[in-house]
């Protein structure tokens, strides 16, 4: 069960959206304005919000923008236009996907099935508040904050997707993860390339990393893992 801000001043369809979300179970805090669709993710910190993007008083690109100084949220975006700029404008203030109205019910509960879901896969990627931001394994030093990574004290150049993948594995040493697995967390489900993406990221990272690259393990039929440091002899 999630709490779902949805902000969509059309009352009729609000509502609908509403009451198809608590027959799954969630909690919907509702928002008719862009003002109080602001209020309530303050307030509710909800685990997704739904925001129209023609909204009275604020429009959703603008809330996004403000929603965004502070939270993480997932913003779903409703949008009556489909313009590849409008897209590419909702993404740079921080929306996470899109719907374009109109859409059936059964899409959007499945588009926000999916977004929970990588939610939850994202929990178990991510630290938890208050865990050490820095990862620190024999010369390997990540700084997820900073999003730095050194080997030896030396800088080490990541694209972001190498990043995200190398703090993933060196947060949970010893542990399997299937290709599915990350790439749904590291490039999301929406991400429709081949599964050789992650092999390829991998193979990248092993040379970058030298020999502690080595510790990135194949596991056979099943993906990745980071192997725990080995007792010195
Ligand atoms: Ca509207």
């Amino acid at each position: 069960m999630a709490t779902i801000v949805v902000a969509e001043d059309e009352r009729d369809l609000n509502n609908l959206v509403r009451r198809h979300l608590e027959d799954e179970g969630h909690r919907v805090v509702q928002a008719f304005d862009g003002p109080s669709a602001v209020l309530a993710v303050g307030q509710e910190r909800p685990d997704l919000l739904i925001l129209d993007w023609m909204l009275p008083r604020l429009d959703g690109l603008e809330v996004c923008r403000r929603v965004r100084r502070d939270s993480i949220v997932p913003i779903l975006m409703l949008t009556a236009r489909s313009e590849e700029v409008d897209r590419v404008l909702g993404l740079e203030v921080g929306a996470d996907d899109y719907l374009t109205k109109p859409f059936s019910i059964r899409e959007l509960l499945a588009r926000v099935r999916a977004m929970l879901r990588r939610v939850e896969l994202l929990r178990v990627a991510r630290p938890v508040e208050g865990d050490p931001p820095i990862l620190v394994d024999g010369p390997l030093r990540i700084d997820v904050g900073q999003h730095l990574v050194s080997l030896d004290g030396r800088p080490l150049e990541l694209t972001p997707k190498e990043f995200d993948l190398l703090a993933l594995l060196v947060r949970n040493p010893g542990r399997a993860f299937s290709r599915d697995y990350l790439v749904e967390t590291v490039w999301g489900y929406e991400y429709g390339g081949f599964d050789r993406t992650v092999d390829t990221h991998v193979l990248r990272l092993r040379k970058k990393l030298g020999p502690i690259g080595e510790r990135i393990e194949t596991v056979w039929s099943i993906g990745y893992r980071f192997a725990r440091a080995r007792d010195p002899a």
